[in-house]
């Protein structure tokens, strides 16, 4: 028996975007191992160069990779433009955190003589993508792997299978051949087979705590396998004294509804001094308000689309009604006016007096509203999760930063800046459920390559000079 096709819907009209088979996982992977060795052999200069036409590449199609993306996710055009844009920029990022992290080096010394560091690729590597940044990140683990010598197995999210093949044909014109990158679409099914299959040497993976979970149990007795994993967050926001209330709203409704809150960097919990509730909570909602949802090619143009399917909305409706039934105050309710789409309104909900708090990551447009007292219960609260990516103080003094930035357990910590947005040219990445301190960004370069340090003499020299017989 054949298995299904994997089919991708437009978010915000249900119309098919995408229909193909799912791949041979042996197949794919057998390719990648004939095609591994020879593209290792090339010159450093070479795959860098390739890597360069491959950014012009998605230069010359970024109209129709930014619709395909908007379409096949609903994010609005603007935003899957930034995306594309991103794609292009990780390239020179790449380029140069290769250079700067992975270089050779002479490390002569008097006592061990001639040494050098140098690098070699794992081999054949997978990466998984998420769907939120269905070409964004996926490309931030392929241009490094493929800079260092690696080949890539590259199997997009099922909901979004069109806009991973667009952007695996951006690398074939370029010049990477379809063994070197190779478009590997399927589902959870061939994600689990490519993660389990002996002929692969690592897994470079985004997307959600629960897989990276399962992903890392898999290999945990294969530590031969390099294991990166990006995963989600249950963010946190800081609102401290600030003269400055209307930015610090405006900062605390992008990073929680930016994307239609589909961000792993995306402000989950705004954690609020209780004297400024009054005053930065009704800004917030009132900003909120005037959010358009619309379709991705809405005019004017929306700033948030719809969310990625129905099972997601019909979800985040479930565990918007879950707060509330336990003890949470809704402020702005989650509303879905078409009840056979999934677009959702942002949504805002009190949760100070949940005896307990699910910490679990809501996909979605959500932002919880927690009241503290005191600076240290805001800290302790915001450190109240399993999660580690993002978090931010917005106000406070240069004294509560420092404090902040002290105490927070997280890759991300800012200061008057949006949650979400992080640069791609600095270290990405968080701790506990986020990551396995694997960070992609600058740092992707560590986990695409192994160092190797070489003793090297032109001729045998002895260094046995003590405890013989003569
Ligand atoms: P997901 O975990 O559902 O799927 C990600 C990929 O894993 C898909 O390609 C999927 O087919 C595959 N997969 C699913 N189950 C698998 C299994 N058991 N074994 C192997 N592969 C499997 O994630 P998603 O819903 O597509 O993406 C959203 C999630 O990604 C959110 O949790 C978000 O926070 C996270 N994310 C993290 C980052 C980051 O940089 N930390 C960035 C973007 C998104």
């Amino acid at each position: 028996m054949s298995a299904p096709d994997i089919i991708s819907l437009e978010p915000a009209t249900g119309a098919e975007v995408w229909r193909g088979k799912p791949c041979d996982v042996d197949d794919v992977v057998a390719r990648a191992r004939r095609a591994w060795p020879a593209w290792a052999a090339q010159p450093l200069t070479t795959r860098m160069e390739l890597m360069r036409r491959f950014a012009n590449e998605v230069r010359k199609e970024a109209d129709t990779l930014a619709r395909t993306i908007a379409r096949e996710v609903g994010k609005p055009l603007w935003e899957a433009h930034n995306e594309v844009e991103a794609v292009i920029a990780k390239v020179e990022i790449s380029i140069r955190a290769y250079a700067e992290r992975t270089s050779q080096r002479k490390l002569d010394s008097a006592l061990q003589g001639k040494m050098a560091l140098r690098h070699k690729p794992h081999g054949v590597l997978v990466v998984l993508g998420p769907f939120n940044y269905p070409c964004h990140l996926p490309g931030a683990h392929i241009v490094p792997a493929l800079i260092a010598g690696n080949v890539i197995v590259f199997k997009p999210s099922e909901k979004a299978p069109a806009s991973g093949e667009l952007l695996a044909r951006c690398f074939q014109r370029a010049g990477v051949s379809a063994a070197v990158m190779q478009f590997a679409p399927g589902g959870p099914g061939e994600g689990q087979r490519l993660v389990a299959h002996d002929g692969i040497d690592g897994v470079l993976f985004t997307g959600s705590a629960p897989t990276g979970i399962a992903i890392n149990r898999k290999l945990a007795t294969r530590p031969d396998k390099i294991v990166a994993l990006e995963m989600g967050g249950n963010n946190a926001m800081v609102m401290w004294d600030t003269p400055k209330l209307a930015d610090a709203a405006a900062l605390i409704v992008q990073s929680a509804f930016a994307t239609a809150g589909q961000r792993c960097t995306a402000a989950r919990r705004l954690i609020v001094k209780a004297s400024l509730y009054d005053q930065i909570v009704p800004l917030v909602k009132s900003l909120a308000d005037r959010i358009i949802v619309g379709a991705p090619f809405d005019e004017p143009a929306p700033f948030m689309g719809p969310v990625i399917d129905n099972a997601a909305a019909d979800g985040l409706s479930e565990s918007f009604l879950y707060l509330m039934s336990h003890g949470g105050k809704a402020i702005k309710h989650l509303q879905r006016p078409e009840g056979t789409l999934p677009f959702l309104s942002p949504a805002i909900i009190d949760t100070t007096a949940m005896a307990s708090r699910p910490d679990v990551e809501l996909f979605g447009p959500i932002l919880q509203v927690i009241k503290v007292d005191d600076f240290d219960q805001a800290i302790a609260e915001a450190n109240n999760t399993r999660f580690g990516l993002a978090a931010s103080l917005i106000g406070g003094t240069p004294q509560e930063y420092n404090r902040f930035w002290a105490n927070m357990r997280a890759g991300i910590v800012n200061w008057n800046r949006a949650t979400v947005g992080p640069s791609h040219a600095a270290p990405m990445g968080g701790i506990g459920l986020s990551g396995n301190h694997r960070p992609t960004g600058y740092y992707a370069a560590d986990y695409c390559a192994y160092p190797v340090t070489s003793g090297e003499m032109e001729q045998p020299r002895a260094v046995i000079g003590v405890g013989l017989k003569s």
